[in-house]
């Protein structure tokens, strides 16, 4: 079996963005040579999170509505969380939005819906932080 490891880096210079990751992770495929398995793709930090879902401009402010109003980040002293930090919301919103996607390989691709694209999701940006790929296989 083959195994591949690969830590993608990101520093979004504002608070809140999503970020469409899936041609780095095809690159990752391309590298390890896998053509049946598996690839784990998750947020290594506790304030972003890792999806599948569609590329369009509009979904992605309808999502940044809908977590506002469930965790808005204003006012901060709404959290208990928020002592020294003010990034309670964050932690919420990387909740909701997940952790991680599992994606099949088949052929030597990522065996995705057509409309599925791997989106990386930062909530508490302006600073470096990583991703996970992990890709096993033959
Ligand atoms: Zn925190």
């Amino acid at each position: 079996m083959k195994s591949f490891r690969r830590e993608l880096w990101f520093e979004v210079p504002a608070r809140r963005a999503f970020i469409n990751i899936t041609s780095q992770v095809e690159d990752c495929l391309a590298e390890s040579g896998v053509r049946e398995g598996l690839v784990l793709v998750n947020a290594m930090h506790i304030t972003a999170s890792v999806f599948i879902n569609d590329d369009e401009s509009g979904l992605h402010h309808d999502y940044e509505v809908w977590l506002e109003k469930l965790a808005p980040h204003a006012p901060v002293s709404q959290y208990h969380h928020n002592v020294g930090e003010d990034n309670a919301d964050a932690h919420m919103k990387r909740q909701i939005m997940g952790r991680e996607v599992v994606v099949a390989i088949t052929g030597g691709g990522l065996d995705l819906g057509t409309w599925e694209r791997i989106f990386y999701g930062e909530f508490d940006g302006r600073r470096r932080k990583r991703v996970l790929v992990k890709i096993i296989g033959e």
